[in-house]
Parts: C-alpha cells; sequence; structure tokens
C-alpha cells in the first residue's frame, strides 16, 4: 500500500511570524495523525526557521523549487545541496506557475528533477493540462508529454525516488477541484504510462492530486484508489485547514 503523502505548497506568502505559527500549529496538529505523511513547503526564507521547528517532528520539510545547476555564478539561484544542508526531504519541481512564468521547460524540468536526486531529495514532479488543452480534448496529449519528457531524459529508474503531482491548472488557486473521477481518470492514465516503461514502479509511485483541495473535499477525491495524496496551496496557509486534509488522507 501506498502511504498517503499530503504535502503543503505555501508559494510566496507569509512572513516570519505567520510562518512560526504556521509551522507550529502544523507540527501540534500532525501528532493526532498516524496515517499520512506530511511535508510543508515554505518559501526558501522560512526553510531554516523549518529546519529547527520541525527537529523532532515527524512534519517533513520541502522547498518549492531548485537550481539546475550545482553552484557557481547563478545570481538567485538555489541549489539542492544548500535544500539537503537545511533539512529538505522534497522538492516541487515544474509546478505549473512556474512552467508559465518562469519558462520552465520538460528539459529544465528534468535538469532540476536529475539535481535533486544527486542529492537525494525528492523531487514532486508536477504535470497538468490547461483549461483549454481539456476543453479540446487533449490532457491524455499533454500529460503523455510531460512525462515522457522527462522519462526520456533522465530514464524510468528514477521514478522511483520521484513523486508526481497532478495539477490541473484550471484547478489552481480557483476553487474548481476536478471531481474525483476527473481525477481519478487522468492518475490511472498516468499509472498506466509508466507502468509500459515499469510495472514495479507504476504499483510503488504516489500521484498526489492539486488544485483547490481542501477539508470538504479532501475525502472524495483521497479515496480514490490512484489518488495517493495532495499538493495543498491555499487550504495549506491555515494550520486548521491543512491538518483537515492531512487527516482525511
Ligand atoms: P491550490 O494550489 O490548492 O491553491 O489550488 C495547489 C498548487 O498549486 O499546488
Amino acid at each position: 500500500m501506498r502511504q498517503p503523502l499530503i504535502a503543503g505548497n505555501w508559494k510566496m506568502n507569509g512572513t516570519k511570524a505567520s510562518a512560526e505559527a504556521l509551522l507550529s500549529g502544523v507540527i501540534a496538529g500532525a501528532t493526532a495523525i498516524a496515517k499520512a505523511e506530511i511535508a510543508v513547503c515554505p518559501p526558501f526564507p522560512f526553510l531554516s526557521l523549518g529546519e529547527q521547528m520541525l527537529a523532532g517532528s515527524t512534519v517533513r520539510l520541502g522547498a518549492q523549487t531548485v537550481s539546475t545547476e550545482p553552484s557557481g555564478a547563478y545570481t538567485g539561484e538555489v541549489s539542492a545541496a544548500m535544500l539537503a544542508e537545511f533539512g529538505c526531504r522534497y522538492v516541487i519541481c515544474g509546478h505549473s506557475e512556474r512552467r508559465e512564468y518562469y519558462g520552465e521547460t520538460d528539459e529544465i524540468v528534468a535538469k532540476k528533477l536529475s539535481a535533486c536526486l544527486a542529492q537525494g531529495l525528492t523531487p514532486i514532479l508536477c504535470v497538468g493540462e490547461s483549461l483549454q488543452q481539456r476543453e479540446q480534448g487533449q490532457t491524455e496529449t499533454v500529460i503523455a508529454g510531460q512525462i515522457d519528457g522527462i522519462v526520456s531524459r533522465i530514464g524510468i529508474d528514477a521514478f522511483s525516488r520521484i513523486e508526481i503531482a497532478y495539477e490541473p491548472i484550471w484547478a489552481i488557486g480557483t476553487g474548481m477541484t476536478a471531481t474525483p473521477e476527473q481525477a481519478q481518470a487522468v492518475h490511472v492514465f498516468i499509472r498506466q504510462r509508466i507502468a509500459g516503461d515499469s510495472q514495479a514502479i507504476a504499483g510503488k509511485i504516489r500521484i498526489l492530486y492539486g488544485g483547490s483541495m481542501k477539508a470538504a473535499n479532501a475525502r472524495d477525491l483521497l479515496s480514490q484508489p490512484d489518488i495517493d495524496g495532495g499538493l495543498i496551496g491555499g487550504a495549506s496557509l491555515v494550520a486548521d485547514d491543512f491538518l483537515a486534509i492531512c487527516q482525511a488522507g
């Protein structure tokens, strides 16, 4: 059985004080949650705080992106080694906001995954279609292209150390969640695509859903057989809301 993973993607939100309060709340509530694995992905400046506060907690730390490069003259970038040193376990890679606003291509995302894996970090690879692509019936073509674009560059074996997040772009931050059936259908498609290369990895890989997941819809989504957790944006910024989703996992 795949243990559910509920990861909070804080995006570019919070202050030192609010980050501290949110971390405290999640840490306290997490002690009552046995089933799901819980992770929080704060902005870079709060990672050190996260590392300190999460020591001794079961809650894991993650980052929202990483440099493709190991070190050097790359102003503004943060390396995978730095994230590892600050206690990160997870790194969100290829989020649709990064793909859309910062021009991250499959080639760049593949390099980020490799950079993470080289440092023992677990990447959370995000894939997902736009509303227009869905309406034009291209969902599976788009997702297959995103998965294949990574597999062709880093090989299928790397997927034994990767989590996938299916995040339909039209559902992110819009309040328009995919129905459990819509999400399940894409999750099965992703798993089958992986199974085409490795049955063993397909059986083990966790595929999270992301896009307006909240306490009210988490249980229905997470009860689908191929939905192995959630990548939570807005609802991860309020400890009780996030914990309610963790409880549903
Ligand atoms: P949301 O964001 O939960 O606010 O829709 C999810 C994400 O972008 O990871």
